[in-house]
C-alpha cells in the first residue's frame, strides 16, 4: 500500500491532474496525468501514465450534469478506482492569488479558505476557480488534507521598487501592488536549473514562461527579482486572449468614450485581445504561426516585440543577464518564436544554434553567446505535488511507503 499525492491545476474551463505515488524517502513518482478540458460546453477527460499510455478517456454531451462539480467528483472517483489498494494521502491546489499574507504552500481549513475567498477582488476571474475544487473536496471528503500552493508566493522577494505602483499610497496600503504570478513554474524551472547548470542558477537569470498566459521572471540566484505579471496576470507580455501591459488612459477612453461597462471592459481586456485580438483569428500560437494572413504574421510579431522589449527592462533589474530559459507550451515547443525573440536579443550578446533550437536541444546557446539559453520543460504539478507532501510532512501527516 503506498501513499499518493493528487495536485489540481483548475482553470475556468479546465482541470489539469497529476498523481504520484510516494517512494523510499518520501520521492515522488509521476504516476498519471491527465485533464478534464471543456468544462462548461463538451467536457472531455483523458489521461495517461508515466510512459504516456493512454490509460482513460470519457466525453460528455453539454448538459446539466456536467458542471465543474459533478466533474470533479467524476474525476475524484476516477483517481480513487485507479489507486486500488493505494491510499489517497492528500490534494494540493494551485491557488491564482495568495496577496501580501500567503507567502508558502498551507494545510486548507475553513478559516483559510474564507481568507482566500476575500482575495478574490484581486483576481476575479481566476480565484473562484481555485478555489471550488477545494471546497467540493471538502463537502465529500471532510477528512482529506488539502494544501493551497500559490502561483504569487515566488515573487514574495520582489524589492518594493519592483512590486510599487506609482499610485497614492493609500493603494498600496489596501494591497494595491505588483505580485507576480506563474509563481509555480518559475520555483520549478529555478530547481530545475540549480541541478542542471548550478552555475548558472546563481546568476542573472531571465524566464519565459511562454503559454496561454505569458510572463517573464527576472531571477537572481533562484530569487524572484522582478516579473511582468502585476496586480493580476493582465500585466506584461501579449497572451492569448489578454492584452498585456496597457496605457490605463485605454482604459478610461472604454468607460467614458465609449461607454462600456465594467465587466465589458473587462471582457475585451481578457478574453478579446491578445493573439486573438490583434490576429483575429485565433488565440493559439500554432495556429498563427502556420497562418499567411497578414494579421496574423502581426500578432506574432507583436508578442515576439514585447517579449524581447520587456527581457531588455528585467535584464536591467538584474544588472546584466547571463542565461534566458524559454518555458511552457510556446516556450518549450515554437522553435520558430524562440529564434525570433533572440534574434531581437543579439544586441545583449545573444546567439543561438539553429539546429540545436529546431531539434529542441536543452541548450540552444551557441559557445560564442554570451547569454546561455535554455529549453526546459515546466511542471507545475511536480511542484504542487512536493509542496503539498512537504507540508504534510512537516505536520507528520505521510506515512510513505
Ligand atoms: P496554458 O497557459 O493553458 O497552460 P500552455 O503552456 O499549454 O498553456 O501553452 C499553450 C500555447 O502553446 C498555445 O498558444 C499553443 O498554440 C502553444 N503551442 C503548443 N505547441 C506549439 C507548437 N508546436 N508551436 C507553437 N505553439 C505551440
Amino acid at each position: 500500500m503506498t501513499d499518493a499525492i493528487l495536485a489540481l491545476n483548475a482553470g475556468s474551463s479546465s482541470i489539469k491532474f497529476a498523481l504520484f505515488k510516494m517512494g523510499p524517502g518520501k520521492t515522488l513518482e509521476p504516476a498519471v496525468r491527465g485533464e478534464m478540458e471543456g468544462i462548461g460546453t463538451e467536457p472531455h477527460f483523458a489521461a495517461h501514465d508515466a510512459a504516456g499510455t493512454e490509460i482513460g478517456q470519457k466525453s460528455w454531451a453539454g448538459n446539466a450534469s456536467t458542471d465543474h462539480d459533478a466533474l470533479l467528483g467524476w474525476l475524484m472517483d476516477w483517481v480513487r478506482h485507479h489507486l486500488g489498494c493505494d491510499v489517497l494521502a492528500a490534494v494540493g491546489h494551485r491557488v491564482v492569488h495568495g496577496g501580501r499574507d500567503f507567502i508558502a504552500p498551507v494545510r486548507l481549513t475553513p478559516e483559510i479558505i474564507a481568507a482566500l475567498d476575500g482575495l478574490t477582488p484581486l483576481a476575479p476571474l481566476h480565484q473562484p476557480h481555485s478555489l471550488a475544487p477545494v471546497r467540493a473536496i471538502m463537502g465529500r471528503q471532510p477528512d482529506l488534507p488539502q494544501v493551497a500552493c500559490f502561483d504569487t508566493a515566488f515573487h514574495h522577494t520582489l524589492p518594493a521598487v519592483a512590486s510599487r505602483y506609482a499610485l497614492p499610497r493609500e493603494y498600496e496600503d489596501e494591497g494595491v501592488r505588483r505580485y507576480g504570478f506563474h509563481g509555480l513554474s518559475y520555483e520549478f524551472i529555478a530547481g530545475r536549473l540549480r541541478e542542471t547548470a548550478p552555475h548558472l542558477a546563481a546568476g542573472r537569470v531571465v524566464v519565459a514562461h511562454l503559454g496561454n498566459g505569458a510572463s517573464l521572471c527576472a531571477m537572481r540566484d533562484g530569487r524572484s527579482l522582478d516579473t511582468t505579471m502585476g496586480f493580476t496576470a493582465l500585466d506584461g507580455l501579449v497572451m492569448g486572449t489578454r492584452c498585456g501591459t496597457l496605457d490605463a488612459g485605454v482604459v478610461l477612453y472604454m468607460l467614458q468614450q465609449k461607454g462600456l461597462s465594467a465587466p465589458d471592459v473587462e471582457q475585451v481586456l481578457y478574453k478579446k485581445s491578445g493573439l486573438l485580438g490583434v490576429s483575429g483569428i485565433s488565440s493559439d500560437m500554432r495556429t498563427l504561426t502556420a497562418s499567411a494572413d497578414p494579421h496574423a504574421r502581426e500578432a506574432v510579431e507583436l508578442f515576439v516585440f514585447r517579449v524581447a522589449r520587456q527581457t531588455a527592462a528585467l535584464a536591467n533589474s538584474l544588472g546584466g543577464l547571463d542565461g534566458f530559459v524559454f518555458t511552457a507550451g510556446i516556450g518549450e515547443h515554437s522553435p520558430a518564436i524562440r529564434e525570433a525573440v533572440c534574434e531581437r536579443l543579439g544586441w545583449l550578446g545573444v546567439r543561438i544554434d539553429r539546429a540545436a533550437n529546431a531539434n529542441h536541444a536543452d541548450r540552444i546557446a551557441t559557445s560564442e553567446s554570451r547569454v546561455d539559453v535554455r529549453v526546459i520543460p515546466t511542471d507545475e504539478e511536480a511542484m504542487i505535488a512536493r509542496h503539498t507532501r512537504d507540508v504534510l510532512s512537516d505536520a507528520g501527516e505521510t506515512g510513505g511507503a
